[in-house]
Order: C-alpha cells, then sequence, then structure tokens
C-alpha cells in the first residue's frame, strides 16, 4: 500500500508538472514584470493553492526544462532534459531525485561539451529510478569528477555558484550567514580580517581600557569584525547610492519613550533596557547599538510618540521631502500593508492610497508601503483601499471587510480585535 501511495504521488506530481508547463507564458520571461498576463497567472496559482511564490517559481522553472520548448514562432522544440522528463511523467521519480539530478547537472563546469552532459543526464535518470536522492548526488559528484578531472572551471561558473545566504535572525538576536565567496570577494575579506590582526583594531574600546590591551578575540571573531568594519565604512562613505530614493543606509525606528529610557538604561545599571529598535529589514536591532551607531555615523531614525503613528523627529543628513515620506512608512508599515504580506520595507515601494491620477497628493498620510507585486496589483485595482481613523491602510479584495497588516506588528498579532 505504501509503496502505491508513493507511485501515485510521484505521478500526480508529473501531471502538475505538466499543468504548470501548459499554463507557462510561452514568450516565458520568468520574472519579467512586463507580462501581466503570466503575472496574473501566478497570482491566481499563489492565492488558490497557498503555496509559496517561490515555490511556484520553481515549479515553473522545472517545468520549463522537463517538458516540450514551446516557441512563438516555429515547431515545438524538444525538453532540455528529455531522460528527467520522461521519468517525471512516467512516475518513476520523485521531487528529490528531480532535485538531485538536476543539481548535478547545474554543477557541471560549462566546458562539459552537450553530448557528455546528455550522457550524464540519462545515466544519474537511471539511477534515480533505482535508487534514493541521496546515491544520486553521490553518482553525480564522481561524473563531475570524471568529466573535469583537472577541476577547470571558467569564470561563468564561478559566478553561477556564488551566493551569500542570510539565516534569519534568532531570539538571541544573531543570525547565521553562509554561502561561496568568489575569488575577488575572497581577496577583499582577506584584506581587511588582515588588517584587524591581533592586538589592532579593537571593535570598541570601552572607557577605561586602554587600545592596546591584549586582544584576545578568536580569527573567527576577527573576521566577523573585519566584515562589520567594512559594511560601516561602505555605508558611511555615501558611495553606495540611494535605494527607492533614500541614500542606502541603516534605517531605525523607535519611540520617544523607548529611547529615553535607553539612555537612562546607559547610565544608570538599575533601569531596565527596553525592547529592540527595528530595521528596515524587519530584523530586531538592540537599543545600546543604536545609540552607539547613532553617534558615530549618520543613519536615518525616526523617533514616534509612544503608540501612535505620528513622527516627532527625523534625523538626517539631508532633507528631502520623498526621503522624509519614505522613512514614516518605514516607522509606520514597517513593511508591505496588504494583510499578510510578510515583505520588509526595504523591499517595499510607496503606495498612493488615493492614486496620484485620481487627485492623491503625496502627503505622508497618504502614502502607504506595498510589496512590487501587491502595489501593482492595488494599482490595477484588484484591491480596494481605505485608510483607516488609526491612519493604517485596509485593503480588501471584495469578498471581506478591510483589512490590515498584523504580521509587522507582532503586538497586535496576540491581539483580540481581529481574527486572522
Ligand atoms: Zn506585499
Amino acid at each position: 500500500m505504501a509503496e502505491r501511495l508513493e507511485a501515485q504521488q510521484r505521478t500526480n506530481r508529473g501531471l502538475s508538472y505538466r499543468m504548470f508547463g501548459e499554463i507557462a507564458d510561452p514568450a516565458d520571461g520568468p520574472d519579467d514584470p512586463a507580462l501581466p498576463a503570466e503575472v496574473k497567472v501566478r497570482d491566481l496559482l499563489w492565492a488558490r493553492l497557498r503555496i509559496t511564490r517561490g515555490e511556484i517559481r520553481r515549479r515553473f522553472c522545472v517545468a520549463a526544462r522537463i517538458r516540450p520548448r514551446r516557441t512563438l514562432t516555429g515547431p515545438t522544440l524538444p525538453p532540455e532534459l528529455p531522460a528527467l522528463g520522461a521519468a517525471v511523467e512516467a512516475g518513476d521519480v520523485g521531487e528529490d531525485h528531480i532535485t538531485a539530478v538536476t543539481r548535478a547537472l547545474d554543477e557541471l563546469p560549462a566546458a562539459v561539451s552537450s553530448a557528455d552532459r546528455d550522457d550524464a543526464e540519462r545515466r544519474l535518470v537511471g539511477y534515480a529510478t533505482k535508487q534514493d536522492a541521496k546515491f544520486v548526488t553521490v553518482i553525480g559528484n564522481k561524473i563531475a569528477d570524471c568529466l573535469n578531472p583537472d577541476g577547470n572551471f571558467t569564470d561563468e561558473d564561478r559566478a553561477r555558484r556564488r551566493s551569500l545566504v542570510l539565516g534569519r535572525q534568532r531570539a538571541d538576536g544573531m543570525s547565521r550567514i553562509s554561502g561561496f565567496l568568489d575569488p575577488e570577494a575572497r581577496a577583499y575579506l582577506e584584506a581587511v580580517t588582515a588588517a584587524v590582526r591581533p592586538g589592532h583594531r579593537l571593535p570598541e574600546t570601552p572607557a577605561g581600557r586602554a587600545a592596546d590591551e591584549r586582544d584576545t578575540r578568536s580569527s573567527a571573531q576577527r573576521c566577523h569584525d573585519a566584515l562589520k568594519r567594512a559594511l560601516r565604512y561602505g555605508i558611511s562613505s555615501g558611495k553606495l547610492g540611494t535605494h527607492r530614493g533614500v541614500p542606502v543606509t541603516v534605517i531605525v525606528t523607535t519611540t520617544l519613550g523607548e529611547l529615553d529610557q535607553a539612555a537612562r538604561a546607559i547610565c544608570d545599571p538599575g533601569v531596565e533596557m527596553p525592547a529592540p529598535a527595528r530595521t528596515g529589514g524587519g530584523s530586531r536591532l538592540p537599543m545600546r547599538d543604536l545609540i552607539r551607531m547613532a553617534a558615530e555615523s549618520m543613519h536615518y531614525l525616526a523617533v514616534f510618540a509612544d503608540h501612535s503613528a505620528r513622527p516627532l523627529y527625523l534625523g538626517r543628513s539631508k532633507r528631502i521631502a520623498t526621503t522624509d515620506q519614505r522613512i514614516i512608512c518605514y516607522a509606520r508599515d514597517r513593511g508591505c500593508t496588504r494583510p499578510d504580506c510578510p515583505e520588509s520595507g526595504y523591499r517595499s515601494e510607496v503606495h498612493h492610497a488615493l492614486d496620484w491620477a485620481r487627485g492623491g497628493t503625496t502627503d505622508a498620510d497618504n502614502l502607504f508601503f506595498g510589496c512590487p507585486p501587491d502595489h501593482a496589483a492595488a494599482t490595477r485595482g484588484d484591491y480596494l483601499t481605505t485608510v483607516t481613523k488609526e491612519a493604517r491602510l485596509a485593503w480588501s479584495d471584495g469578498t471581506g471587510p478591510p483589512r490590515v497588516n498584523h504580521i509587522h506588528h507582532p503586538e497586535e498579532l496576540l491581539g483580540d480585535e481581529e481574527d486572522p
């Protein structure tokens, strides 16, 4: 019974990929926002299937590689990976096999001939129909060693493999980072790490401690401090340009009460340190770090009256109206305002609640954050948006009452005013 269920599941997965292949736009620009039809289909799938946009994109990508390729003109082309496509269609391989085979083929260097590549695909799929995905990965590594015994990799191979993944912030405020640096990035990191050699450039020298005091940092800690130092200098140089109209810098929001309490806590150990402030990326920044950062370079700091969206103070290096309005969006909305959308402020655009074309002004009370797909959907009229009396943007798709997004306001998620 278990075997039959597994086979059934694999057959269904094959049918799913066939369906994704059928509905994909033949003009096939995976992330091209200029294709409203495809964007519409993706939005529809996302809303109806309740799977993530990333998963939808992944299924379209796999379908595009294992299904026959349609062209706008001319005949249908065979799939890029015909052997894998046939095995998926027959229900002989599972999702983990598909991942193992495509990853092994993608790892092959660009210098490998297409005949060798096709042969490798057939062999990998052959093993995938008889063994588990782990075994397929091992075989994939062996094939790569065989086809590229001298380890010849081109610049394109390296460009394809470079990656840096910033993990989610843990409860203690730390974040795991992992990935692969290309030789140039490594050269830079080595250079800045060498500059924080033992005994030099302590990250911070608290009062009463000499700068030449013995440095007890491990090499891993020095590498971390070097990267932090390089990023800080990069940001304070002001040469990183602008991001959506605001100079690239750290944006932090807090309330006056918390800032005041933090300032007292630093001087008086009897005062409790308030909860961390929030960055435009949606992460938590301890108040002690915020005050130190604000003292040494120009970041954007928005301070709010307690329990309200009324800005009291905007610290900034230069006064630009649009910049101020965007910072108010960071502070009030923290991220996309569509209900249940988790996109952070750094990834949001400014949406005019009352459309510009219909007489909307650019006053901050009329401007709200929306991530690019939601902003586009609201502009198209897929949603009706209204401003609540708390000066928040409420969205409705016509099937229910307008709702505001609580995702970026965890204190509201646990409130009992509204069901999720
Ligand atoms: Zn959104």
